[in-house]
């Protein structure tokens, strides 16, 4: 990952997973984790991490 600028997010949060719920963004991580339950941060739902396609990846 060395010379990619990355001034706007930190280096370790690569993915952004929308939320099942709100179609906002729920959490920001690092990797592509499935079947763990998290709060959205745009709605406080808890909702399930558990479609790959959910997952964006931050620029
Ligand atoms: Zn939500």
């Amino acid at each position: 990952m060395a010379g990619k600028k990355n001034k706007l997010v930190q280096p370790s949060l690569k993915f952004e997973y929308l939320c099942s719920k709100c179609t906002n963004i729920a959490i920001k991580t690092s990797n592509k984790m499935l079947g763990v339950k998290v709060v959205c941060e745009s709605c406080k739902e808890e909702i399930e991490l558990n479609n790959v396609k959910n997952y964006k990846k931050i620029k």
